[in-house]
């Protein structure tokens, strides 16, 4: 760098000098010198452009850099709302089916639970040629508790007497409110006696229970039927013979368990 600016003024001066006009050399150098001017300006123009080309395509790239990170923080905001969404969701058919199955008072299984886990054990007692017993319980006199001390009273007792259900089944039980003051216990895997065993241990529990309703002590029971499946039996003709069962119970004085013929 040093020697070009060293030529270029040594150049100059040589063409300043009245001495060389008349020199053959000096036209040819003056012309050599032109276009060397030409050249540099030309190179400088060209790394000038090539500058704001640099500049422009950085400004560029820079703002597309950000648009690219801001597209991907909304994108990664919609996907946590939506993750939200999609446990709030599960969580809502979590409680749907829970709700959809489960007796709101007594917060044992509904009806539907009962009915869907029959299908099952009845498909499957069938196909593995096992036993399973079903038991129908129903609280004895229960419309003279709340007729003497209210529906409300009554309602206590209804979850009384379900803890007292729910505390006799055994792992692989299931019991439910089959309606109003009627329960079920289904016993996969054993014979009619050996539920009426099971069931004696939830009637006895029932009876024992301690509540009292305005200052009075309450006096419970509750009446059972228990039948055991039959090969080949649908659901509806096990539920009607521990029903009839239940029924017979009843008549025999309540607060009692009898098995389906
Ligand atoms: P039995 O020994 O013959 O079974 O006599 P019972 O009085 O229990 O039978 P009945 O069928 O005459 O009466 C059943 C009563 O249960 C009538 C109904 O009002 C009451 N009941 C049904 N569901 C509920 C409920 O959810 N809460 C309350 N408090 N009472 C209910
Ligand atoms: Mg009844
Ligand atoms: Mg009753």
């Amino acid at each position: 760098m040093r020697d070009e600016k060293h030529i270029e003024l040594l150049i100059e001066a040589l063409l300043a000098d009245p001495e060389n006009a008349g020199n053959p050399l000096r036209y040819a150098l003056e012309e050599l010198y032109a276009e060397y001017r030409g050249l540099l300006h030309q190179i400088d123009r060209i790394a000038r452009i090539s500058d704001r080309f640099q500049s422009v395509s950085q400004e560029e790239k820079q703002s597309l850099t950000g648009r690219y990170h801001k597209q991907l923080r909304q994108l990664e905001k919609i996907a946590r709302i939506s993750d939200r969404y999609q446990s709030m969701m599960h969580d809502m058919n979590e409680a749907l089916k829970e709700a959809s199955t489960r007796d709101a008072l007594t917060g044992i299984g509904n009806r539907r639970m009962l009915m869907d886990r029959l299908k099952v054990e009845t498909a499957r007692a069938e196909r593995l040629n096992r036993p399973l017993t079903v038991a129908l319980a129903d609280v004895d006199r229960f419309k003279s508790v709340n007729d003497a001390y209210g529906h409300e009273a009554g309602d206590k007792v209804l979850v009384r007497i379900a803890d007292a259900i729910r505390c006799g089944v055994r792992d692989y039980d299931l019991c439910g409110r089959w309606g109003g003051e009627e329960f079920m216990v289904i016993m996969p895997e054993i014979t009619a006696s050996e539920g009426a065993h099971v069931v004696e241990r939830m009637r006895s529990a029932i009876a024992e229970i301690e509540m009292q309703a305005h200052d009075t002590p309450l006096r419970l029971s509750a009446s059972f039927g228990v039948a055991e499946r039959r090969p080949g039996e649908s659901i509806s003709d096990t539920i009607n013979r521990a029903d009839t069962a239940l029924f017979e119970a009843k008549r025999n004085g309540r607060n009692r368990c009898e098995i389906a013929a």
